[in-house]
């Protein structure tokens, strides 16, 4: 079994707090799981075991973020449709774009979009991924969560009624067998870093009694639920027309909602939805960045809070971020909040911490296991070199991280613990031939769309 020593840098365990810092402190891994954490130097018992030793001196040392929704086939769709809002973005860029790609076209875009998230900190990305115009589509999604050996939750996006895209729509059987097909072939592979679960897009695109089979099948088949909610006020009103309730209020009166679904963005909640979400035990994940860039609004984040709604945090899909940077959306999420409340205090970095990481472990059906440095968590942690001008000199480890680290700060990566990053390059992965094999991919595909600048 492999074991490895990490020592000498600052240490954010992020168990049940994000406070603590172990200045310096040591983290050591047996296998896939953490074994020891603790303040101060190393015992000599660990250092002759380990069989490797990690200095991470002038670092930080913290549990591998988390990115709790994404779209990564949207890294061939970066800058196509900037300055737009939701609707057009989709019918300008992204509907036209998606339906232009091939099977090898989903696999180079997850893949390098897998790539930067692992260089910029996140262990674990939930990706949703809703172009099913060929079944093996997913699979190549799949095929690159394995190969880059991040952790993936893989979300099987889909529409089944109007008004949707009528190219995107599927009818709920070929949903049903597809997502069991996936199911089956890929969530006991790859030591378990992959699984596929159920992902309905919106409610304005799904119908109630699909999601009331697919509520009762996630509990059978054991895997989450994944779906957009309330991010911009338009839609709100096209589920509120046509039901006569808000989106989230029509989820619950389906019966649907429970702890193992995900609702991403959720902008515009009344109270009534917000005591819903709370009393169903349902995960919220904020996209602080995404809901700038498309002008969907400000969320109110604060009063999740309140209420112990668990909140994940997420880049969202690359082509309304546009980057993949977790740094980045942390200090966006701290930002947003002040500036939604005039209260500088609304968020502090160690708020964002907490939801990074408690909100994200949860999102991804591993509360407990991921998103903390303890023993017999899985081995999953992220290095961040802060002896760079930006963010020195460094008096709290975690303001330094949520105000001044960015993707680029990021040092070494551990998944599983299998080392994926060292010294900001990727472990096994060609990285310059896969960008020049994407951008080649990506020019063919914005021709065959009829993409033009
Ligand atoms: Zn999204």
């Amino acid at each position: 079994m492999t074991s490895l020593l990490i020592q000498n840098g600052a240490v954010i365990p992020c168990n049940g707090e994000t406070r603590t810092t172990f200045t310096p402190g040591y983290v050591f891994l047996r296998g896939d799981r953490i074994a020891e954490v603790g303040a101060g130097q190393a015992p000599e018992r660990l250092a002759s075991e380990a069989g490797e030793i990690i200095s991470a001196e002038g670092q930080v040392v913290i549990p591998g973020l988390i990115n709790a929704h994404t779209h990564l086939f949207q890294t061939f769709m970066r800058g196509l449709a900037d300055d737009k809002p939701l609707l057009r973005w989709l019918e300008a860029a992204i509907w036209p774009g998606a339906l232009a790609m091939t099977e090898e076209d989903f696999y180079l875009a997850a893949m390098i979009g897998f790539v930067e998230n692992l260089k910029c900190g996140a262990t674990s990305v939930l990706s949703q991924h809703y172009v099913q115009t060929s079944p093996r589509n997913m699979d190549a999604v799949a095929e690159a969560a394995r190969r880059s050996g991040v952790r993936a939750r893989l979300a099987r996006g889909y529409a089944d009624r109007d008004p949707y895209h009528p190219k995107f729509m599927e009818t709920p059987e070929q949903v049903l067998r597809e997502t069991e097909r996936l199911v089956r072939v890929w969530n006991h592979s790859a030591g378990g870093r992959v699984r596929v679960e159920f992902g309905p897009l919106i409610p304005w695109g799904c119908r109630g009694d699909t999601l009331q089979t697919i509520a009762r099948l996630a509990k059978e088949w054991d895997v989450g639920v994944h779906i957009h909610l309330a991010e911009t006020q338009p839609e709100v009103k096209m589920t509120l027309d046509e039901t006569g309730a808000r989106p989230a209020r029509w989820l619950d009166e389906l019966g649907v909602l429970d702890e193992r679904w995900q609702l991403v963005h959720c902008v515009w909640l009344d109270d009534d939805e917000m005591d819903r979400i709370a009393a169903a035990g349902s995960t919220i994940v904020h996209c602080a960045v995404s809901n700038m860039y498309l002008a969907s609004g400000t969320p109110a984040v604060t009063e999740w809070c309140k209420r112990g709604i668990p909140t994940a945090l997420a880049t969202d899909g690359p082509g309304s971020n546009n980057s993949q940077d977790m740094l980045e959306v942390l200090k966006f999420t701290a930002c947003l909040q002040k500036v939604g409340t005039l209260d500088a205090t609304a968020l502090l970095p160690e708020d964002v911490l907490e939801m990074v990481y408690g909100g994200g472990a949860k999102a991804m059906g591993l509360d407990g296991q991921i998103g903390q440095l303890a023993p017999g968590a899985l081995a999953d942690i992220t290095i961040v070199n802060l002896r760079k001008p930006h963010v020195s000199p460094v008096f709290s480890p975690q303001s330094a991280l949520v105000y001044n680290a960015n993707g680029n700060d990021v040092d070494t990566v551990i998944v599983n613990g299998e080392v994926s990053v060292r010294g900001g390059q990727m472990m096994n992965i060609d990285e310059a031939g896969l960008i020049a094999e994407c951008q080649k991919a990506a020019e063919k595909m914005w021709s065959r769309a009829g993409i033009r600048k």
